[in-house]
Order: C-alpha cells, then sequence, then structure tokens
C-alpha cells in the first residue's frame, strides 16, 4: 500500500497514512485529534515561499534534502552531501608547512593593514575618506 500525506485541520498537523489507492482520496482520522484529516494531494498544489523557495502548507520549518529531512539550508556542501546528514570527519590536524604558511599570511595581511592605514588607503587600495 502506498504512504499518503493528510492534513488535519483542527490539529494543524500533517500526518502520513499507509491507504489503499482506491480509498487514497477519502478522508483519513487523524491520531492526534480523531478527526478527520483530508490528504494531501500534492506538495504542489498548496505552497508558500520561503528563502525562496517553495514550501509546503504547513510549512514545518524543515527543507528536504536528496529525500531527507532537514533542519537547516546547506550552505556548503560536499558531493551533494548535507552538512546534518554527513558523518563526522575526524578534525585533520594541520601539518608544520600548513601552520607556517597560515602564519606567513598572517603576517603579510598585517604588513598590508600597516601599509594602508600608512597611506589611508582602504582594502581595495583607493583613498578611504576620513
Ligand atoms: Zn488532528
Amino acid at each position: 500500500m502506498p504512504l499518503y500525506e493528510y492534513y488535519c485541520q483542527h490539529c494543524n498537523g500533517v500526518f502520513e497514512a499507509l491507504r489503499p489507492i482506491r480509498e487514497a482520496t477519502l478522508p483519513v482520522p487523524c491520531p492526534a485529534c480523531q478527526r478527520e484529516g483530508q490528504r494531501v494531494m500534492s506538495s504542489f498544489t498548496a505552497f508558500t515561499y520561503r528563502d525562496g523557495y517553495p514550501r509546503r502548507i504547513p510549512d514545518k520549518g524543515t527543507y528536504w534534502h536528496l529525500g531527507k529531512e532537514v533542519k537547516t539550508l546547506p550552505k556548503r556542501m560536499r558531493h551533494h552531501q548535507h552538512p546534518e546528514l554527513a558523518e563526522p570527519k575526524p578534525v585533520k590536524r594541520p601539518s608544520k608547512g600548513e601552520r607556517a604558511e597560515r602564519e606567513g599570511r598572517a603576517v603579510e595581511e598585517v604588513k598590508q593593514k600597516k601599509y594602508r592605514s600608512k597611506w589611508s588607503a582602504s582594502e581595495r587600495g583607493y583613498p578611504s575618506k576620513r
């Protein structure tokens, strides 16, 4: 039997129920209040927009990523893997060379900052207004 989604107006909740295809459009008693819940026909029959994405009504505030529910939108993804669903990776300690490189960059940044303030220039090299 396929799984269908139903919406209960009384408690403003969405629940799922396994139903035979023939009975899919019939109302199903809500597990929370026992009143009749109406079938949610399609994700896109009733929707709103949030963060520029179409959202089903009612909007639970969650997102879907490759069929899995997540709490946040992926900001940085590696190989289409959502950070919430990704296995925690062991933190790699920077090697001696990497640390030296990082320190070198920081020193260079400070130097440039000093240079800019000396000539009262912005980061882009334009004279800053003061
Ligand atoms: Zn209900």
